[in-house]
């Protein structure tokens, strides 16, 4: 990239913009000095710090500096020429400059986003440092050097000069600031054409409420121009409140020094007369400008709570769980749309019904309980699980989560709470100990019950007999149908085996293709004959899932018995040796422990 064609332009539309303020500032002291200073005293209309103070305002702190110096050579060069003469000229603009500088500074360091004058809090910081403190202080040093070149007695000078910066800190600081910011222009591109029109009727009035207080010096209309200016800002905003204070203070500078207006009524020097003028124009700014904050506030807010609403309503509209606010003696006033689907009541149905009809009786209680503890501690919130009751008298699962809802003082005065139906969840709790004992293909026990179950019958000295089954040639039936024809198989020989033996007698599934039977208190000849005719029901079976492959899938059976006192692993062993046997005799067969 080529540096310099673009540090060129930049570099002269700085320059531009340096020279742009000088001429302004220049002009704003002239103005001042030639056209407000009367019997060779302190000038009156003070435009000249607010232009400053606007200019160090918008500009980044490390070009303060530059602005710093430019503002003292002009001020320096004006006080000179027009004003107090060259003895005082660089004291009076080193005091001038300073004052505007350390009136932005502190606003700037209390307020960091000053300059936008949204609300009454920046609006009010701004009121106490540039129209109050700073003037005060920097009007003390001031006063001294007057006093010294021209001889006006100190307390005097000091009043003329606090009077008269104060006022034009408060008076021409808002207006420029906003003008500087881009606010017509931003106000003219967002607004509609009508809005456009509406505006110009307005200040149309304004400038015509200016006329007539400041075109003539018969009727005292001060209360008129402000009027027309409160529903100008009122309509149109902070750009309403900025043009009517601009074109106000126009026509009225014009008008006073034309020898026009209200302040020609007064039969004081012209130098107050000015003074009042001044006052005149802060008052108004200090009537419209809180005004336009307040209104800019109330847009954001009106903004923020529309889109909280949206949301609000997204969420009460689309959301699967129900939302219901209850009022302070538990009766329902708002039930959302998804109240149908958990309870079977249209919303409508409920509103104006007490609360707890809608829970189960048996856990109203509960829910009552933990309700007014909420609404009692104040408490953030509580989640608690209970039943509800529906329309068809059917109960179901839910989860409840209150929060208690505030009046505007801050007393409790009624309860919102979000429910979710958790009756999936629910029932897998409960089944949870099933669950765990529970082979998920077969629904037979599992080997956890088997291992327990044979632990416990050995050691309270049971006897009987176990039957080992293990399907054969397994792997084949996988490979050659795939799994779930295997699963299929798995599941068929499940049942021929929970059909075969007693309820009480433990069929469980060990692992793949392994099951095992404790036949509690049988003997060898009645076990026998049961695990016979296992190992033919099954090889006999055809009763495999329709679109399955004719298959022929047999089983193994090992048998061996056990006595008080044998020990569990004895038991597999033994029955697992006769499994073996039978395996190696040739399979679908069953194999007797000697
Ligand atoms: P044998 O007659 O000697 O028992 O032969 P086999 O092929 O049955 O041999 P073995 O008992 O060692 O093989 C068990 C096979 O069972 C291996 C494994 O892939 C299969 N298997 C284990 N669990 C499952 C299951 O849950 N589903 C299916 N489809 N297959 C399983
Ligand atoms: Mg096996
Ligand atoms: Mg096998």
């Amino acid at each position: 990239m080529d540096i310099s064609a673009t540090m060129v332009p930049h570099r002269l539309a700085r320059l531009f913009s340096a020279a742009r303020f000088a001429l302004v500032y220049f002009a704003s002291l002239t103005f001042g000095l030639l056209l407000s200073r009367f019997d060779r005293g302190v000038a009156v209309v003070w435009i000249a710090g607010a232009v400053l103070f606007v200019q160090l305002v918008v500009t980044p702190r490390r070009r303060w500096p530059d602005v710093g110096m430019t503002a003292v050579a002009c001020a320096a060069a004006a006080i000179w020429w027009f004003g107090f003469g060259p003895l005082a000229a660089l004291p009076l603009a080193l005091i001038s400059v300073g004052e505007a500088w350390a009136a932005a500074w502190v606003v700037k360091r209390i307020y960091p986003r000053f300059g936008r004058l949204q609300s009454i809090d920046e609006v009010v910081r701004f009121l106490l440092v540039a129209g109050l403190l700073v003037p005060a202080l920097c009007a003390a040093p001031a006063a001294w050097v007057i006093h010294w070149v021209a001889g006006l007695p100190v307390m005097r000078a000091w009043g003329d000069w606090f009077g008269a910066h104060a006022l034009g800190f408060i008076a021409f600081s808002p207006p420029l600031l906003l003008a500087r910011q881009g606010e017509a222009r931003h106000w003219l591109q967002s607004a509609s054409a009508r809005l456009k029109r509406e505006a110009m009727l307005l200040l149309g009035l304004v400038a015509l409420a200016s006329l007539l207080t400041f075109g003539q010096n018969v009727v005292p209309l001060v209360l008129l121009p402000l009027i027309v200016m409160v529903a100008t800002t009122l309509r149109l905003g902070r750009f309403g409140a900025m043009a009517s204070v601009i074109i106000l203070m126009t026509v009225g500078l014009i008008g006073t020094s034309a020898g026009f207006g209200p302040t020609m009524l007064l039969h004081v020097s012209t130098w107050l007369r000015y003074e009042v003028l001044q006052g005149y124009f802060a008052s108004v700014v200090l009537v419209v400008l809180p005004l336009s904050a307040e209104l800019v506030a109330r847009q954001r807010l009106l903004e923020r709570v529309q889109a909280a609403e949206a949301l609000h309503r997204l969420i009460i509209e689309r959301s699967s769980d129900v939302i219901i606010r209850v009022k302070y003696d538990g009766t329902v006033s708002f039930a959302s749309p998804s109240l149908v689907r958990l309870w079977g009541y249209l919303p409508e149905e409920v509103v104006g019904r007490s609360v707890f009809e809608l829970v189960h009786p048996r856990d109203a209680p509960r829910v009552r309980a933990s309700r007014r503890s909420l609404m009692d501690t104040k408490d953030a919130m509580i989640a608690a699980e209970f039943r509800i009751l529906r329309k068809n008298r059917s109960e179901l699962w839910v989860e409840g989560s209150t929060r208690a809802v505030l009046d505007h003082q801050g007393r409790v005065n009624g309860t919102l709470t979000l429910i979710r139906d958790i009756s999936g969840r629910r029932e897998m709790i409960d089944n949870l100990p099933h669950l765990a004992m529970t082979d998920p293909l077969t629904g037979l026990a599992n080997r956890r019950v088997f291992d327990l179950d044979l632990a416990k019958g050995l050691a309270s000295g049971q006897s009987g007999c176990l039957a080992l089954f293990d399907l054969d040639h397994f792997k084949q039936i996988n490979d050659l149908h795939g799994r779930a024809i295997g699963d299929q198989v798995i599941r068929t020989f499940a049942q021929v085996l929970r059909e075969s033996v007693r309820s009480g007698d433990n069929a469980v599934r060990l692992d793949g293709e392994e099951f095992a039977v404790v036949l509690f208190g049988a003997r060898i000849e009645d076990a026998r004959q049961i695990c016979e005719r296992i190992v033919a029901r099954f090889a006999a079976t055809r009763d495999f899932p329709a679109g399955a492959p004719v298959l022929h899938a047999t089983v193994s059976a090992g048998l061996a018995r056990f006595d008080p006192g044998s020990s569990p692993e004895a038991v597999m062993t033994a029955a697992d040796t006769a499994l073996y046997h039978a395996k190696s005799d040739g399979r679908n067969r069953l194999a007797v422990a000697a």
